[in-house]
């Protein structure tokens, strides 16, 4: 890494109230107050221990991730931001976000985070109707996003963003159109917006056949309305399933979509830097103890590296700027990617110029078959 790119830092904070019908994070319900110190204490070590082999490096971002960051004292996630700070090079303007769960965290509460220097709050919405809610296994309400919005508004917080799902069982067109409207009638700065997916291993998934899903048909049409109406509304989408204003995008994830270094901690939590990838384990009990050291799981090759930053980089509306491209990987992208790519520009799934090469909006749709092509076709 060269002195002018910095990096990000995720923590992983893995309790919830319970575990949601889809959930397939490492996360887990009821934990008990010793718990959750003892593992605030060792992300604390982990914290410390790590630093000299991110020295050099600077952080412009800090993401306080779970699970449900907010269900630790305010107290506890100010000290884990100040270890950080302590032993990280950490920029005076770094992003510093915290996940958020309607219902888990009162006004008093955000104004001590917003004073001890967090910036940004990701609120896991979901969804604006209760029988959705009740659905996804959701703890909260409906009726508790926009307390929890006015509560952050009011203790400083300028940079909110709320996480929807789509194709949620029992959801409607008129329906999701309703939780649209109510998320863009709170006025937020960022909008993040996922299909639904049933991954193996959840209660989702061991119900599969008998959960009531939106239709292929009736997905695409939420898709469509989705689009309009951010778009109508000033939100820019500048990646997939993110949505921004001017200024708001979320600069912790472009870390991730510009294969940039990132450091993690905490249980299942990974990291990569110089080129190695490594990470945590999902047992929390050895992580408790002390013996869950990360491991090393993968050395990026050059040309894995450069496989990779495709496919993340053509997530992103902005796609791939060739002379940066050449810059980092000392490689055109025309010459290794072109002939592969060309069939998609010609069926205007990708729009392609001698700067830069992007998917369309219907390349979006698409995308992950037209990558599979382009990389390993
Ligand atoms: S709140 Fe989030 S992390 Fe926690 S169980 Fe639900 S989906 Fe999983």
């Amino acid at each position: 890494m060269t002195n002018q790119q910095t990096a990000g830092i995720y923590l992983h904070i893995p309790f919830c109230i319970q575990k949601c019908q889809y959930c397939d994070f490492c996360s887990f319900p009821r934990a008990n107050t010793a718990t959750v110190s003892q593992y605030v204490d060792r992300l604390c070590d982990e914290l410390r221990l790590r630093a000299p082999s991110a020295a050099g490096h600077r952080f412009d971002t800090v993401y306080f991730g779970g699970g449900t960051p907010t269900l630790l004292p305010a107290a506890q996630l100010i000290r884990l931001l100040d270890t950080v700070r302590c032993h990280y090079t950490t920029d005076i303007d770094a992003e510093i976000t915290l996940e958020c769960n309607p219902a888990t965290a009162d006004e008093t509460t955000f104004s001590e985070l917003r004073a001890a220097g967090f910036n940004r709050l990701s609120i896991g919405a979901q969804s604006f109707d209760d029988g959705e809610l009740a659905a996804l296994g959701r703890v909260h309400r409906a009726n508790a996003i926009e307390s929890t919005v006015v509560s952050a508004r009011r203790a400083g917080f300028d940079h909110i963003s709320l996480d929807l799902m789509y194709g949620i069982p029992y959801q409607t067109p008129a329906s999701f159109t309703r939780s649209l409207e109510c998320a863009l009638s709170l006025n937020v700065e960022h909008l993040s917006v996922y299909s639904l997916i049933v991954e193996e291993g959840t209660p989702f998934y061991d119900r599969r056949n008998a959960l009531p899903l939106p239709d292929e048909d009736t997905l695409c049409a939420m898709t469509e309305k989705l689009l309009l109406t951010l778009e109508q509304a000033g939100y820019h989408r500048y990646e997939i399933s993110n949505f921004a204003r001017a200024g708001y995008r979320s600069r912790h994830n472009l870390h991730y979509w510009n294969l940039d270094d990132y450091l993690g901690f905490g249980s299942a939590a990974h990291s990569l830097l110089n080129g190695e990838r490594t990470g945590h384990s999902r047992d929390l009990d050895a992580y408790l103890r002390g013996v869950d050291i990360t491991e090393p799981e993968e050395l990026l090759t050059p040309d894995a590296a450069r496989d990779e930053y495709v496919m993340l980089r053509l997530r992103l509306t902005d796609g791939i700027d060739k002379a940066l491209f050449f810059t980092r990987f000392g490689a055109d992208f025309d010459v290794v990617y072109g002939q592969r790519a060309a069939p998609y520009v010609r069926a205007g799934l990708l729009q392609d110029s001698p700067d830069r090469i992007a998917f369309t909006s219907e390349g979006f749709d698409v995308s992950n078959t037209v990558l599979a092509q382009i990389l390993y076709g």
